[in-house]
């Protein structure tokens, strides 16, 4: 059960100094059109405002699921509220990279390993009526692409200073 008694009444500043956070009211508006909803497991954007709005501080900074946004920007789009969901996604990753450096989330392995986090896979039916390939394309395909991608990412520190993480993959 979740204990408010320890929640961090000022969480909501540290990671996202917005006074339209309190307007959510958890319609899930944001969560519908999440392509990233489809994630196993599943980016619920209007949970993690939750524990944001509620100070729960342990839980949000164990939390995986901001990483697999795939910056549509579509629950920015949706929201009645002006939260601004998909920037506060952001800023989630943000706040837990500053509170724990050494933290790495399994999609930044499956970024380094294939290019993306999850394939997006709605649409195939239309994209067959239209001819197209049933599933997008994407950088693993091309080899020399990747290899280039992977030096790039290596330029980040996020990545530089846990090297031993990617190595064999
Ligand atoms: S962030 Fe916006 S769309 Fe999402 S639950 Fe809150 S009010 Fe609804
Ligand atoms: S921006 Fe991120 S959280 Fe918002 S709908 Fe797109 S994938 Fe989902």
């Amino acid at each position: 059960m979740t204990d408010l008694a320890t929640a961090n009444k000022n969480l909501w500043r540290d990671v996202f100094d917005s006074e339209d956070l309190r307007y959510c009211f958890n319609c899930s508006t944001c969560v519908s059109g999440c392509p990233a909803s489809n994630a196993n497991p599943p980016l619920l954007i209007r949970n993690l405002a939750r524990m944001v709005i509620l100070g729960l501080e342990d839980e949000l900074l164990e939390q995986d699921t901001p990483w697999t946004c795939v910056t549509c920007s579509r629950c920015e789009e949706f929201c009645p509220m002006n939260v601004k969901p998909f920037e506060l996604c952001l800023a989630i990753r943000k706040w837990q990279s500053r509170n724990d450096e050494t933290r790495i989330p399994p999609s930044i392995v499956e970024i380094y390993s294939r290019g993306y986090t999850q394939a997006v896979e709605r649409n195939t039916e239309q994209r067959k009526a239209l001819g197209l390939p049933e599933k997008l394309s994407a950088i693993s395909e091309y080899p020399e692409l990747l290899e280039k991608f992977r030096k790039m990412l290596m330029q980040t520190q996020v990545i530089s200073k846990n090297a031993y993480m990617f190595e064999g993959v």
